[in-house]
């Protein structure tokens, strides 16, 4: 018989039978690999652990521990699942499936009663099912027409068929039911031990709006149950933290496709957040010297030819809208041409620099659709901009007060998990940036030595720059786990070149600015996104949409006193509703609770009589009996002290 040769991952080689199996490999080197061996890489593509080798090879065997071994396992429950699928519902249909690190899925087209979540759990009995019957699972080839001809009732598979360019095409078979595809699967039915089918969602055939609506089941699975258990536990603290689930649990705002991708609409209690966080920053600016304007959303398309957006920018920029009489006006993808307008206003001496603008400026981006997701990344935000201009000299002093205001705001939310990222520009694709290697090197040492200076820790990035200059960028992370920039300073001697901005210096002459962008608390977009995940929805008293919630016994008798306490608080400046709703009061009890307000307050007889209020904080099991007034005073003061308290 022909031999062949094998090498493995040490470098090692040996001598096989021609047609050996990955298992019977794993067998010849000790019977403990070949217990943990579930499948096997072969020239570094996944094989099943039966499947034989007819060549010279390198060989990987995979055990249950390899960081490949739940693509295996994945294979299998999404097999298994379609074969339970298909049993139960012989008509039913298959789109894309697929597997990758965060778990499966598979496309369904169950027309009538589609696939909901509520009949996940007894889809996965009929998956045990078949675990437990542990049908052999075979692999074979087959030739492509023939299963053009077997799946010709299936319009989705007829076309998942035709883009694959093979004319023997490897399927995996148990009973009658088949499948196609280069993949690998573990060796039995039984084998499959720890998998969870997980949610249920819409997805277009060939993710295009056009095509038919299918159901898309979501699921994972792994070689062993710890990890199960791990990645089940991370899942619920995802969605326990997930903004865009809080966002609608507490009904703060929404983003709705049908009437435009990556618009947010906020909804009454997100718009106080919202507001009570822009008035936050903008008393915060003015008191650190900043001057508050508005500027329009619409500017000619011109300045930003002028400012270098039209050329370096325009991907990520609206279409401009020609107004038939020779104007191009064009959606403001960031306000620093705005701000220079104001800046150019007026002559401008050294005596008022460094000169600080700011404004919550609305501006729109055209991101990718599939980059924008809950308020995180939306098509309209408005940014908590400001530039400041300053003379050569007071770059440093300004970048390290700029520095210093980040923080103090960050210290007031109680933000304390983030880095900072050194943003220069990628070297090998300078065609991307303002032309001027003098400048980029200058500005980029100048913000590397503030930092050093300053004393903080920070990593370096190329190609996260601006196109008109280096960065220091904020970077946090979201609870889906990516990172994302909250704040950003950033150094520009571009723009007050190509505005031809100046002042006029001690000597009488004229002289040229260098503009600092920042945003100190992001687009009130990301931030609130950010926020939200953070505090899980529970935000502390002086943000939260209802601060108060007070709650009568008995409307008949109590609600007089509550209006009345509600009407006194409201004129402190605090948010208080009553729940008069005509529930138990354990039900409303409860709501307050999952509303997140941060103090209940339940009123009855006794509280009427004493002039107290009995008292409930958030995330507290006892109530307290407390004296009305000092009630009222104390949530004066837990206000006040922001999230220090
Ligand atoms: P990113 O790399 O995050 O897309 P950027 O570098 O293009 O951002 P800047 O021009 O620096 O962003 O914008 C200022 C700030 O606005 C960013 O630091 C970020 O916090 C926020 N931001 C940018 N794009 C979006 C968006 N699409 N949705 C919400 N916030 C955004
Ligand atoms: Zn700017």
């Amino acid at each position: 018989m022909a031999r062949i040769t094998l090498e493995f991952p040490d470098g090692s080689k040996r001598e096989f039978a021609q047609d050996v199996t990955p298992l019977s490999v794993a067998e010849s080197i000790s019977n403990s690999l070949k217990k943990q061996a579930v499948a096997a890489k072969v020239n570094g593509v996944l094989v099943d652990i039966n499947r034989p080798i007819v060549q010279d090879a390198q060989v990987e065997i995979v055990t249950k521990k390899d960081d490949a071994a739940p693509e295996v396992a994945r294979n299998t429950a999404v097999f298994l699942l379609s074969a339970a699928l298909k049993q139960k519902y012989p008509a039913i249909h298959f789109g894309e499936q697929a597997v990758n690190n965060d778990g499966f899925y598979l496309d369904t087209d169950k027309a009538e009663n589609q696939v909901s979540v509520d009949e996940l759990s007894a889809l996965m009995q009929d998956v045990n099912k078949l675990i437990k019957d542990n049908a052999p699972i075979e692999r074979q080839l087959m030739a492509k027409e023939d299963l053009v001809a077997r799946f010709s009732d299936d319009p989705y598979q007829t076309e998942i068929l035709k883009s694959i360019d093979s004319v023997q095409i490897p399927v995996y078979q148990m009973g009658e039911f088949i499948s196609f595809g280069e993949k690998a699967l573990l060796p039995k039915a039984s084998d499959l031990k720890y998998y969870q089918l997980l949610s249920v969602a819409g997805a277009y055939w060939q993710g295009k709006s056009s095509n038919p609506m299918l159901q898309r089941i979501y699921g994972t699975a792994f070689m062993n149950d710890e990890d199960l258990q791990a990645d089940l536990k991370r899942r619920a603290e995802i969605k326990e933290r997930d903004h865009r689930t809080i966002g609608r649990d507490l009904d703060l705002f929404f983003v709705d496709p049908k009437v435009g991708s990556g618009l947010a609409y906020w909804m009454p209690k997100g718009a106080t957040i919202r507001r009570t966080i822009e008035r936050y920053i903008t008393d915060k600016e003015i008191a650190a010297g900043y001057e508050h304007v508005y500027t329009p959303v619409l500017m000619n398309l011109d300045a930003y030819k002028t400012s270098g957006h039209w050329a370096h920018y325009r991907e990520d920029m609206f279409p401009p809208m020609d107004m038939g009489d020779g104007e191009m006006l064009e959606l403001r993808p960031m306000n620093c041409p705005s701000h220079i307008q104001i800046y150019k206003h007026h002559i401008r001496s050294y005596r008022e620099l460094p000169i600080r603008i700011a404004e919550l400026g609305m501006m729109h981006r055209y991101e990718k659709s599939g980059a924008l997701s809950g308020l995180q990344r939306v098509r309209e935000m408005t940014l908590n901009d400001g530039h400041t201009f300053v003379a050569l000299e007071q770059i440093e002093d300004e970048f390290k007060k700029v520095l210093q205001l980040m923080m103090d705001v960050y210290k007031d939310f109680n933000i304390d998990n983030y880095t900072f990222r050194l943003s220069y520009r990628d070297p090998a694709n300078t065609e991307k940036y303002f032309d001027d290697d003098e400048m980029w090197d200058r500005s980029q040492g100048m913000l590397k030595s503030a930092m050093d200076d300053l004393g903080l820790e920070y990593y370096e990035a190329e190609g996260e720059a601006a196109f008109y200059g280096p960065k220091l960028d904020v970077q946090t992370k979201t609870a889906l786990g990516n990172e994302e920039t909250l704040s950003t300073i950033q150094l520009d001697f571009m723009q007050p070149e190509k505005f031809q901005l100046t002042y006029v210096g001690e000597d009488g002459q004229e002289h040229r600015p260098v503009m600092i962008h920042r945003g100190v608390i992001s687009t009130m977009e990301r931030f609130i996104a950010y926020l939200i995940e953070m505090y899980k929805g529970a935000f502390p008293t002086w943000l939260s949409p209802v601060q108060v919630q007070i709650i009568p016994v008995n409307n008949e008798y109590h609600l007089d006193y509550a209006q009345e306490l509600q009407t006194r608080m409201r004129k402190l400046g605090l948010r208080v509703e009553i729940d008069a709703r005509n529930e138990k009061m354990n039900y409303k009890i409860r709501e307050a609770q999952t509303q997140k307000v941060p103090y209940t307050v339940v009123i009855g007889d006794q509280e009427v009589q004493d002039s107290t209020v009995s008292v409930r904080k958030y995330g507290e099991q006892d109530s307290s009996t407390e004296d009305v007034s000092m009630f009222v005073d104390s949530v004066v003061a837990d206000v006040k002290n922001y999230s220090r308290s």
